[in-house]
């Protein structure tokens, strides 16, 4: 009776391993596009309206919406955030 336990305990973890390995897989593989992107580059500034509470990545078709009178530029995403703004869903900065 124990034997049969421990065999399907084993069984289980088995089977749970190889199925868990390859759904993140996929995921990954976007995740490196992501991650490419997400990451500032050194030097990229954001930008937001300030009577908005959405920043942009500068080459965003509503950053360059924002009258030069209106534009607010921050150094990060951190900064933009700490700002109380958040990122575009267009241009996901
Ligand atoms: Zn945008």
């Amino acid at each position: 009776m124990t034997r049969i336990l421990i065999c399907c305990l084993v069984l289980a973890a088995g089977c749970g391993q190889p199925r868990a390995a390859p759904a993140p897989a996929k995921p990954a593989g976007a995740g490196i596009e992501s991650d490419a992107v997400a990451p500032a580059a050194p030097g990229e500034q954001f930008v937001a309206s300030r009577d908005r509470q959405v920043f942009h990545r500068p080459s965003c078709k509503w950053a360059q919406r924002i009258t030069p009178a209106h534009r607010v530029v921050y150094a990060s995403r951190a900064e933009a955030r700490r700002a109380g703004k958040r990122p575009c869903a267009v241009c996901n900065p």
